[in-house]
């Protein structure tokens, strides 16, 4: 079985197909630039450019080469708990949930709509950033807000990267040969955005991203949890128009709004070199990580294990060591060598003995959708 995973992004077309039986990754890449004058004008020329280089690929545009399409869709909001074969009714939803991810949800459809023109035969199915969060309760989901927020508006904590979240527990159960429903773990994912998830009994119970991505820990350009009074005083004393703050809190703060810079490997080197706001930055963005976790190990009660994925999760031992230090009182205790290691793939790093287990697994947010897609088609 081959499924093709389309990201459909406001002007970009990222894809790839995999073979299940491996699962392997046969090809990927993406259209960028869609709109742009030295790009494809649209998403449905876009899609051409993917059927043209599929078949390059040896991968037959006849419809029949690959089995089903996996559409990422960011928002789900309370509609869509697991994902689902899309059809006319599917579409008209998440159209709906537009109001709660406007750059986004919009774009996806665009990629939904060219795909079935396209393959109209081929089963499409979409999977949701927040359909593994679903499982969170009301006590963790709920903003202390009017509830008429809640009830005319959607006003509540959905959460994001669930794919993420999802298949890094999955993975992690097998590499302990544990079953996922006896797991309590938690997952902090760092990447440009990052968001940290409590699972308990492989479940999603918190996370720190909210009704949008802003919430939580610090991003690259987001800086996570603020006191909503900061907003009202920018609006009101410092004059700012409702776009110009939302510009600034996703584009202009995090690790950027701190330091002026947003990519990871940057900052270390600039903090190495001896600038004194890059080492700022990193003490806000570490000090960050290291609340939501005690915050977290109070809400699981038990902690088997702590893991660290995406791009800065992956791959940087220094943040993960600063993120776990100092938590010996929490059972929390890195093996300096094992952490810095230059292993790719799953891997403990946690020193013998401590009583919670903290590994690096590595995230593949399509393989994810891949599988979601295959177990979601109808028999
Ligand atoms: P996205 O959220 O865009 O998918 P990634 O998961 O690829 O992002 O993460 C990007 C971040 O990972 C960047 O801040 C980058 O600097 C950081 N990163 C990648 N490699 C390293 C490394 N070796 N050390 C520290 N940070 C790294």
């Amino acid at each position: 079985m081959k499924i093709l995973v389309l990201n459909s992004g406001s002007s970009s077309l990222k894809f790839q197909v995999f073979d299940m039986a491996g699962p392997e990754l046969l090809i990927g890449g993406a259209a960028e630039r869609i709109g742009e004058p030295d790009s494809v004008p649209d998403h449905a020329s876009a899609l051409e450019e993917v059927a043209r280089r599929l078949s390059e690929a040896g991968i037959e545009d006849d419809g029949d080469s690959f089995n089903a399409i996996g559409h990422r869709v960011v928002h789900g909001g309370e509609a869509f708990r697991e994902p689902c074969v899309i059809d006319d009714r599917v579409i008209d939803t998440i159209r709906e949930l537009s109001p709660l991810a406007p750059l986004h949800n919009p774009a996806n459809l665009l990629g939904i709509e060219v795909a079935k023109r396209r393959w109209p035969n081929v089963p499409q199915v979409a999977v949701f950033d927040t359909a593994f969060h679903q499982t969170i309760p009301p006590r963790a989901h709920r903003y202390a807000v009017p509830h008429a927020w809640y009830r005319s508006h959607g006003v509540r904590r959905y959460g994001f990267h669930g794919t993420s979240h999802a298949y890094v527990s999955k993975r992690l159960a097998k590499e302990l040969d544990r079953p996922l429903d006896e797991l309590n773990l938690i997952v902090l994912h760092l990447g440009n955005g990052a968001s940290v998830t409590a699972i308990a009994n492989g479940k999603s119970v918190d996370t720190s991203m909210g009704l949008t991505p802003l919430e939580g820990l610090v991003m690259g350009t987001r800086g996570g949890d603020i006191d909503p009074g900061v907003l009202l005083h920018m609006a009101s004393r410092a004059g700012m128009a409702i776009d110009e703050i939302a510009s600034s809190l996703n584009h202009e703060s995090g690790l950027t709004g701190l330091c002026g810079a947003g990519d990871m490997r940057d900052i270390l080197a600039r903090e190495a070199a001896g600038d004194d706001t890059a080492r700022l930055a990193l003490e806000v963005y570490v000090y960050r990580i290291r609340k939501y976790i005690g915050a977290y190990v109070a809400a699981l009660g038990r902690v088997d294990a702590i893991v660290f994925t995406a791009g800065v999760g992956e791959n940087s031992p220094d943040i993960r060591e600063r993120a776990c230090g100092k938590l010996e009182a929490l059972g929390v205790s890195l093996d300096d060598a094992r952490n810095r290691a230059k292993t790719t793939g799953a891997r403990p790093i946690h020193a013998e003995g401590a009583a919670v287990a903290v590994w690096v697994v590595p995230t593949d947010e399509e393989l994810e959708i891949a599988q979601q897609t295959r177990d979601t088609l109808p028999p």
